[in-house]
């Protein structure tokens, strides 16, 4: 059975696993997929900016034709392929701020609701002569990296593609070459790229995946819940019926001996030659009233202490603390056959206490009863009191101990420590639990502090109004 559990507890923690880990993959996928669909939106809704945006429009003019211009001197030989280019980013430096600003206005217009920053690099600038037979290369970004023509400066890692564009154009143009006046003619191939960066991004997809990500979580919460709670409802089962197991076995072991010499007993009266030797008659009815006196007192206990605390009707009095712990120990201490059991008492105060006297004898011999039942040679057994707020009785010994697994239910019904010294012990698992019931009906605490092998304390406290 335990191993049944342990298999079911490890196939409950992989089910759990596998069903997170599913779970996680579908997230991520579902976060990829908004990621895209975000993505695509926004593209969506500025890639045509540029074209329909009249102010944009003859901001790209401007450039575009200083940028010819350029190129015809260079086409002409009176620049370098490097003044082109130093010549192109002053001008668009230039025009830069203007360009932003008319490209944020037209993304205000549109109330995407996030912000947003644009940026539009050069990727190729290309001449192709009048016949298109040589071509040269002003800039290739396969060789050098893209760079900024206009809008605002951000990298490439934090930003996503919104369209490449080319711009073909024939330009023709008339200069004085060697003192003449010639038209010529170019191609221009320019290639431009467009990237935008949005500000948070990823929280604004998380923030479209929240009820997503809520379900989920309270998914898996009632999961793991429904889980938890079926194994430890289990495991409690498994535990009541140990201790079921554990005092049935108890009682029938209590019950046989008393029965058996009951057996005994009516066998040796019913024989003829006894009925003449009134000694051994007078004997074996005194033997059978212990045994029945025994047997009453077993069924008494298992009656009396599985009362709970509800159950118990008090009848308090007020009682002078010293005067009544002093007469318990002392009867206790008459009733003991063994010698060896010293008793340190230190129970002199001057407090009084209201109690249901009955009941809280019953509580306090069921400790010290205890304390002689699980003892060792030599053993001691300190009783002191306090009253200084409550009033506190601790009855140390230094017995057989118990272990720490164990105390947390020490005071359940029908608990014992399954050990083998207790298992030579007689008992039924009720003691504790009936002096704790009787300390709860008087709105005290009891609790116990062990170590194995060294001795007990038990502790009760019980409020002094
Ligand atoms: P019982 O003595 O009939 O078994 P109790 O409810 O009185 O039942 O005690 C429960 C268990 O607590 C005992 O079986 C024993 O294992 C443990 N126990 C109680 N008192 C002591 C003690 N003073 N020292 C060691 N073990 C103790």
């Amino acid at each position: 059975m335990r191993k049944k559990i342990k298999l079911l507890i490890i196939a409950s923690i992989l089910g759990l696993l596998s069903l997170s880990l599913v779970q996680g993959y579908l997230i991520n996928n579902t976060y990829k997929l908004k990621k895209d669909v975000f993505i695509s939106e926004t593209k969506k809704s500025i890639s045509r900016i540029d074209d329909v945006s009249p102010s944009l429009d003859s901001i790209n003019d401007v450039w575009q034709n200083y940028f010819l211009n350029v190129v015809a001197d260079y086409y002409v030989k009176k620049i370098s392929k490097e003044d082109v280019l130093i010549m192109l980013h002053k001008k668009t430096d230039s025009i830069n701020n203007s360009y932003i600003e008319n490209y944020q206005k037209e993304i205000e217009s549109k109330n995407i609701g996030y912000n947003l920053k644009f940026q539009k690099k050069v990727k190729t600038i290309i001449l192709l002569d009048s016949l298109g037979v040589k071509n040269d290369t002003l800039f290739q970004s396969a060789t050098k990296p893209s760079f900024l023509l206009l809008g605002k400066n951000f990298s490439n890692k934090d930003s996503h593609n919104v369209s490449n564009s080319l711009w073909l154009t024939d330009h023709s143009f008339v200069r004085e070459i060697n003192g003449k006046r010639k038209s010529v003619t170019f191609n221009l191939q320019f290639q431009t790229e467009d990237r935008m960066n949005i500000d948070g991004w990823e929280k604004i997809v998380f923030r479209r995946m929240t009820s997503l990500l809520i379900l989920s979580v309270i998914i898996f919460l009632f999961v793991f819940g429904l889980l938890y709670y079926s194994i430890k409802n289990l495991i409690t089962q498994k535990k009541i019926a140990d201790i079921k197991t554990d005092f049935v076995n108890n009682i029938t072991h209590e019950l046989k001996t008393p029965l058996s010499t009951l057996t005994l007993a009516t066998k040796m009266l019913k024989k003829e030659e006894i009925k003449m030797q009134p000694k051994v008659i007078e004997n074996t009815i005194n033997t059978i009233e212990r045994q029945n006196i025994r047997l009453q007192k077993l069924i008494d206990e298992v009656l009396n202490n599985s009362l709970g605390y509800q159950e118990i009707k008090l009848n308090k009095e007020t009682v002078n603390a010293s005067d009544y712990l002093n007469m318990i120990v002392d009867d206790f201490q008459l009733s003991l056959d063994s010698k060896e059991i010293t008793f340190n008492k230190n129970i002199i105060i001057n407090a009084e206490i209201i109690i249901d006297k009955f009941y809280f004898t019953t509580a306090v011999l069921n400790i010290l009863e205890n304390a002689v039942k699980y003892g060792k040679d030599n053993l001691n057994i300190d009783i002191n009191v306090d009253a200084k707020k409550d009033f506190t009785i601790s009855i140390k010994d230094n017995g057989i101990g118990i272990p720490k697994k164990h105390l947390a239910f020490l005071f359940d019904k029908f608990y014992r420590v399954g050990n083998k010294e207790v298992h030579n012990v007689k008992g039924l698992g009720l003691g504790l639990y009936y002096t704790h019931q009787i300390i709860k009906a008087h709105k005290g605490e009891v609790f116990v502090e062990s170590e194995e092998n060294k001795g007990s304390t038990f502790t009760v406290i019980i409020p002094v109004k």
